[in-house]
C-alpha cells in the first residue's frame, strides 16, 4: 500500500459505453454530482459496439475500403466533434494506412488504434457537456501520464509511476474549477507507447486514477444494470446486489461476471475507494462495492467458458518434489494462463483457455512422455461459481443434480468452483442460483 496523499479529487464518475447513447442523461447527472461540493472527475469509455468495430479492422489490415468505413461510421457517431476530436479521425485514417502497409498489426499498433474510440468519445462528451454549460476538459490518459507495464492489449497501471503526473495535470485543472473528461481503458507503457488494459479497461482506469486522486468514492454508470446476482440471460429471476465486499467483487469479476473488468478492483482496495455500480436508466439500482462487513449475506452465481479441462497423471505424483511448480513453470513459460487447478495426489486437473491448449500441449510434453505418465482430454467444460463471503456455511444446499458429471470442484470460503460438461452449463448455474440465491438464501 502507498503512502496516502491529500485528496484532489471527491468523486471519480465514469460513464460506460452504452451509456454514452444518451448525453442528455449524462449532462444530467454530471449536473447533480457537480451540485454536491468537492472536485468531480469523468472517465468515459468508447461509445458502444466502437471498440468492436476498430477490432474488426484490426483483423483486416489490409482491407482499405473496410477502414474507410469504421472512419466514416465513427464520424457520423460523434456528430459535433470539435476540432481536436476531428483530429482523432484523421489520426485514425493515417494510423489504417500504416497498417495496410505494414499487412500484420503488432501489438502497439493496435493498441493506438483502438484508443482512438475513447479519444473520441472524450472529445464528444466534452463537446456536449460544454453546450450544457459545464466546463468539461477532455483528457487523453497517454498524455497525461497514467503509466502502464508494456502487456500491450492487457497491460496493468503502475501507480507509482503515475501518481505524480496524474494529480499533477488533474489538479490543475481542477484548481481552475474545470471539469476534467479523462479516456478510460488505455494509458501510455513504460517504453512510451499506448498500452489498452483489456476488454472493458475504463472501470479499471476509473478506480486507478479515483486511487491516485486520493478520491474516497468512484461511481461506475453503466446504462442498465448494477451487479447481478448472475447473468440475466442466464437466470430470469438474477437480482441486483445492493452490496459486496471487494474481495467477493474482485472473485466475481475473475470468474466470470462481464460486469467488471478483472483488475477494477486492486486499486480500490489498495486505496479504500468505495466503488458504486450504478444504472443511469434507474440509478435506484445500484451496488456498493467497499470493506466487508459482517453481517452481510451475498450469493452470486457465474460461469467461464468455454474452457478445456486436461487431466495429467504425473509419474510419481506428489512424491515427487516440485511437480505442480514443475507444470506450472512450463505453462508459464509458454504463456499459458492457467484458469483453475484441482489436484490429488496423482492426478493434476488443468483448466485452460481453449486458444492455449496446442501450446499447452508442447509445453507439457517433457513430462507427458514419461513412461507413466498419462494426459487425456480436452474435455469441454465450464466453471461455475458461487461467490459470497463465507459460502462454505452453506456447502449442505449444494444440489445434487449440479454434480452431474462434474470434473473438479475447488472451493475457499469465499468462492464454490464447480468444472461441469460444457453443454450443462446454463443448467447448472439456474440450479445453483436457485439453491444459493434465491429466495430461500
Ligand atoms: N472500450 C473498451 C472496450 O469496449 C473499454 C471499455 O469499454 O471499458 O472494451
Ligand atoms: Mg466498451
Amino acid at each position: 500500500m502507498s503512502a496516502r496523499s491529500a485528496p484532489v479529487a471527491r468523486l471519480v464518475m465514469k460513464f460506460g459505453g452504452a451509456s454514452l447513447s444518451d448525453p442528455a442523461r449524462i449532462l444530467r447527472a454530471v449536473r447533480e454530482a457537480r451540485a454536491r461540493p468537492g472536485p468531480l472527475v469523468l472517465v468515459v469509455s468508447a461509445r458502444e459496439a466502437v471498440t468492436d468495430r476498430l477490432l474488426w479492422a484490426v483483423g483486416r489490415p489490409r482491407d482499405r475500403a473496410g477502414h474507410r468505413r469504421v472512419v466514416e461510421e465513427l464520424r457520423r457517431e460523434h456528430p459535433q466533434l470539435p476540432e481536436a476530436g476531428r483530429r482523432h479521425l484523421d489520426r485514425l485514417a493515417k494510423l489504417f494506412a500504416t497498417l495496410e502497409q505494414a499487412g500484420i498489426p503488432d501489438g502497439p499498433l493496435v493498441d493506438r488504434i483502438l484508443s482512438q474510440g475513447e479519444r473520441l468519445a472524450a472529445h464528444w462528451v466534452a463537446e456536449a457537456l460544454r453546450r450544457g454549460g459545464e466546463p468539461a476538459v477532455a483528457v487523453e490518459a497517454d498524455h497525461l501520464g497514467l503509466t502502464t507495464d508494456n502487456a500491450y492489449g492487457a497491460s496493468c497501471i503502475v501507480l507509482d509511476r503515475s501518481r505524480a503526473p496524474v494529480r499533477r495535470g488533474l489538479g490543475r485543472l481542477l484548481a481552475r474549477g474545470e471539469l476534467p473528461v479523462v479516456t478510460g481503458f488505455f494509458g501510455r507503457s513504460l517504453e512510451g507507447r499506448v498500452a489498452t488494459l483489456g476488454r472493458g479497461g475504463s472501470d479499471y482506469a476509473a478506480t486507478a486514477v479515483a486511487a491516485l486522486l486520493g478520491a474516497p468514492h468512484v461511481e461506475l454508470v453503466k446504462r442498465h444494470v448494477a451487479v447481478l446476482s448472475a447473468d440475466p440471460r442466464e437466470v430470469p429471476a438474477a437480482r441486483p446486489l445492493p452490496e459486496l465486499s471487494y474481495e467477493e467483487a474482485e472473485e466475481l469479476a475473475q470468474f466470470g461476471a462481464k460486469v467488471l473488468h478483472p483488475l477494477t478492483i486492486e486499486p480500490a482496495r489498495s486505496h479504500a475507494v468505495t466503488i458504486t455500480v450504478r444504472s443511469l436508466e434507474r440509478p435506484e439500482v445500484a451496488t456498493t462495492i467497499g470493506p466487508a462487513r459482517a453481517d452481510r449475506r451475498n450469493r452470486a452465481i457465474t460461469a467461464l467458458r468455454p474452457l478445456r479441462l486436461f487431466r495429467l497423471r504425473v509419474p510419481g505424483g506428489r512424491q515427487r518434489p516440485g511437480v505442480v511448480a514443475e507444470v506450472a513453470e512450463r505453462l508459464r513459460s509458454a504463456r499459458v494462463n492457467v484458469v483453475q487447478l484441482f489436484t490429488s495426489s496423482a492426478l493434476l486437473c488443468l483448466v485452460l483457455d481453449p486458444p492455449g491448449v496446442p501450446r499447452a500441449l508442447r509445453a507439457l510434453r517433457p513430462i507427458t512422455a514419461e513412461d507413466a505418465a498419462a494426459l487425456d482430454g480436452p474435455v469441454p467444460v465450464a466453471l461455475v461459481t458461487v461467490i459470497g463471503d463465507r459460502v462454505l456455511d452453506d456447502l449442505d444446499r449444494l444440489p445434487a443434480r449440479a454434480l452431474v458429471g462434474a470434473q473438479g470442484l475447488s472451493a475457499t470460503p469465499r468462492a464454490l468452483s464447480l468444472a461441469v460438461p460444457e453443454r450443462r452449463c446454463g443448467e447448472v448455474v439456474r440450479s445453483l442460483h436457485e439453491a444459493f440465491a434465491g429466495t430461500r438464501a
